[in-house]
């Protein structure tokens, strides 16, 4: 790649976490582990996580993604996206595909749990999220009748329980923390019983990435986000560097950088979004100081892993126990024993599929 700036390059922050999390990272095994074991098309209901050069390599390597389960031939293997899908579209799954392994999140799986359990006890639950997004439209499907969907920008508007004294508050995982905590002070003096999540239901990851832009805020006069359009915790990323007055710039990949946003005098921090793949945050720091000065500006340790679907997990032994040597000799870089599973990482997946 041609640099962007042949002159003076700028200083390069780097933010520690940025980058895949571990309900990514098992999602993208986990359909890796389906291109392996089952012969092509495997089908994937919607985008196995939101990113396009993922879904690109899904693509070229077989999978098949469809919007409606309805699309998927009967008897072909099906995963479901991490997202979360509605009952009614596992179900559907359950009666069409041969096979039906659900990659969805355990956090999301947790706050479906818990729209369950408010509505059987009669709350009336507020689901902060974005209208349209794959999460949110699986979650509200768990208790339609009990949930509103309201937008954090919008806020609670006209929103009107049937019993004040019985209101939760559940939210998209993946929203700006500035998000949540707006609605939960205006739910919490509306509705002063208001039931929410001990901490709030934004996961582990989201918050992580939100804390280290706003570290690399304090220093950086730009801020480049790595991730696709439709990802919500790429965009909330940018929205909270905006928020933290720096300009910043949402790019897919290299080719997005526009040479004009930073010169020799910025000091430019990158961060990634929870679906984009690291190959794709070194090609664009490559783009932006090739050989420069990269300082990495880490302000958590992750170790969080989330297994592969048990499910999952049993197809794949039963085959490697029924086809003698099926994986046995795999190609270099391909997963090993599936019980190794920790031995191995989704960017290690991705390379196996051609992404560099
Ligand atoms: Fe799970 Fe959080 Fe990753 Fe979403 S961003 S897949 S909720 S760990």
């Amino acid at each position: 790649m041609r640099p962007i700036l042949d002159r003076m390059m700028p200083k390069v922050l780097l933010a520690e976490p940025r980058g895949f999390c571990a309900g990514v990272e098992m999602a993208i095994k986990a359909l890796t582990w389906m291109v392996q074991t089952f012969e092509p098309p495997v089908y994937c209901y919607h985008e196995i996580v939101h990113n396009a050069a993922v879904v690109d390599a899904f693509e070229r390597a077989g999978v098949v993604f469809v919007n409606e389960v309805a699309d998927v031939p009967e008897g072909r293997p099906v995963m479901l996206s991490a997202h979360g899908s509605a009952p009614d579209v596992v179900a559907a799954a359950e009666r069409r595909a041969a096979v039906t392994i659900d990659a969805v999140c355990p956090l999301v799986t947790k706050v479906h749990h818990e729209m369950r359990r408010m509505s059987d006890r009669g709350y009336d639950i507020i689901y902060v999220g974005h209208e349209g997004h794959d999460e949110a439209i699986g979650a509200i499907a768990e208790a339609p009748e009990a949930a509103t969907l309201v937008d954090p920008v919008e806020g609670l508007g006209a929103f009107e329980p049937t019993d004040p004294g019985k209101v939760a508050l559940l939210a998209q995982t993946t929203l700006g923390l500035f998000e949540w905590e707006g609605i939960l002070s205006d739910a919490g003096e509306r509705y002063p019983l208001l039931r929410t999540a001990r901490k709030s239901d934004l996961c582990y990851a989201t918050t992580n990435r939100q804390t280290a832009i706003l570290r690399l805020a304090e220093e950086a006069s730009v801020i480049l986000v790595i991730g696709s359009e439709n990802s919500s915790n790429t965009q909330a990323l940018v929205r909270v560097a905006h928020m933290a007055g720096v300009r910043a710039y949402r790019v897919d990949g290299p080719d997005d950088v526009d040479p004009t946003w930073f010169d020799g005098d910025d000091i430019v921090g990158v961060t990634a979004g929870a679906s984009a793949p690291d190959q794709r945050v070194r090609a664009v720091i490559d783009a932006v100081a090739p050989g420069g000065t990269v300082e990495v500006v880490r302000v958590t340790d992750e170790d969080e892993y989330f297994p592969l679907p048990p499910r999952l997990r049993t197809y794949v032994k039963t085959v490697q126990s029924l086809v003698e040597g099926a994986f046995a000799a795999p190609s270099p870089g391909a997963p090993g024993p599936i019980e190794d599973d920790r031995a191995w990482d989704a960017s290690e997946a991705l390379a196996l599929l051609g992404v560099s």
